[in-house]
């Protein structure tokens, strides 16, 4: 038996960034992921296909099984792929965060859905595959850290990308967030430290990006996962929350691991707009202090921001640029507030009649998919991409990279890069102008 494997892409996001796609993302672990769940010799090909820099091609060979990942705004190319898949007599799976989501609209492209974590569900499908009796519906959240396998890295294509590679010691986050899509996703589970120590000592690298959605949510864990980081002497980062800039201890440990950067979705600078969407750590004008704080343990800040929450007015968000400057983050990114299904956010506005589309390609942060409460959709759009052009002027390029804790090492050429990149490539070129 043939076997297919594909990370489904929105083709209009891949297309816009060009070339450099596959060189600015991280490389995808979710096909090594699946790729080690498959018991070993059951097939005799398995083909694997990453669309961020991969072609899907549908006639080069036959395949008994494709399973196709997807999120929301790649399920459109992930539906195309899998209907023509059908149509040559392939056996199609669906499964990734939409497919989760939203298992009954998959089920019209597919044989069977494997909704949330694959570690318990894939072994149980291929199983009742080889009896002739596979289900539609495969849904099983209670992984155990021992369900846990090593990522077939081994088995991806070599393709340019970020040559940097990924990790996961906690994919969960115990915060609740409305228009939060992991929780869909995952729930908190942490591996067994040594288990995480013995992955990366395997990868054999110097430099790491843990993707853990929170990496020092669960603070005891935090701290026995970086005392066992810190003899392999690597640099990592990872994503936190702003509380995170209160914990000297767990700042100074995290440097101490080798931790030189964290990502905070900070959100909004209106304390209003967080409560809103349930988010923890409220208190916006403690930013600055913040990150003050993590800079001082040497550790870089990517702030991210979303734009079109229920309290944010035309005038806040104008400001942004500016207040976001200065409060001296390395590097920040912006988002339009996207209520993706399966998201409390989602059920609300959709009750509310505040849904504008349900075309899931244009589900990709870019541009409004609701009504928002102050301005037209339209205008959110404009102000979005004009946010993103100021705070990317020359000036605050470079004003991000000098005052960085990376200044005074080899680091401020990557930061450099992050900004220069994110000036070019952070906005669809089309309203790049
Ligand atoms: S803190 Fe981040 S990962 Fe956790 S629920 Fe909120 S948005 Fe999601």
């Amino acid at each position: 038996m043939n076997l297919l494997l594909i990370h489904a892409w929105n083709e209009k996001e891949v297309a816009y960034r060009g070339k450099f796609s596959a060189l600015l993302s991280y490389p995808s672990l979710t096909l090594a992921v699946i790729y080690s769940l498959i018991p070993e010799g059951m097939f005799e090909k398995i083909d694997v296909v990453d669309e961020n820099s991969q072609k899907v091609k549908y006639d080069k060979e036959h395949y008994d099984i494709v399973m196709v990942s997807f999120e929301t705004s790649s399920s459109l190319s992930a539906y195309k792929h899998c209907d023509a898949f059908r149509k040559r007599g392939s056996y199609v799976v669906c499964g990734g965060y939409h497919a989760t989501a939203l298992p009954d609209e998959a089920l019209q492209h597919c044989d069977t859905v494997i909704c949330g974590p694959a570690e318990r569900s894939l072994p149980a499908f291929l199983t009742d595959y080889q009896n002739g009796r596979p289900k539609t519906l495969y849904r099983d959240f209670n992984v155990c850290p021992t369900d846990f396998t090593v990522p077939a890295r081994d088995k991806m294509t070599k393709h340019k990308k970020l040559n940097i590679p990924g990790i996961t010691a906690d994919r969960g986050c115990f915060n609740a967030c409305k228009y939060c899509s992991m929780r869909t996703m995952w729930k908190s589970c942490p591996r067994p430290v040594a288990d995480v120590v013995a992955e990366i000592r395997s990868l054999k690298t110097k430099m790491l990006i843990f993707y853990d959605p929170n990496f020092f949510g669960k603070r005891e864990y935090a701290l026995e996962l970086m005392a066992a980081l810190k003899p392999l002497k690597i640099l990592w980062v990872s994503n936190a929350t702003a509380d995170f800039g209160y914990d000297h201890e767990l700042m100074q440990a995290a440097y101490d691991s080798g931790c030189r950067g964290v990502l905070i979705g900070l959100e909004s600078l209106s304390a209003q707009s967080l409560t809103g969407v349930g988010k923890r750590f409220r208190e916006t004008d403690k930013y600055k202090e913040v990150i003050r704080n993590i800079h001082s343990h040497g550790i870089a800040v990517n702030g991210c921001f979303v734009l079109g929450f229920d309290s944010d007015t035309e005038e806040e968000l104008l400001a942004l640029p500016e207040r976001v400057a200065d409060l001296g983050l390395d590097l920040c990114r912006f988002a339009v507030l996207t209520p993706y299904p399966g998201t409390k956010l989602f059920e609300e506005y959709d009750r509310d009649n505040r849904i504008l589309t349900r075309n899931w390609g244009r589900y990709t942060q870019h541009e409004a998919v609701f009504r928002p409460a102050n301005l037209t959709p339209e205008r959110l759009n404009e102000i979005y991409r004009d946010v993103w052009k100021r705070a990317y002027s020359w000036k605050h390029v470079f004003r991000r990279t000098f005052s960085s804790p990376w200044r005074k090492n080899a680091y401020i050429f990557i930061l450099l890069g992050a900004n220069i990149g994110f000036k070019f490539l952070g906005i669809d070129k089309r309203y790049r102008k």
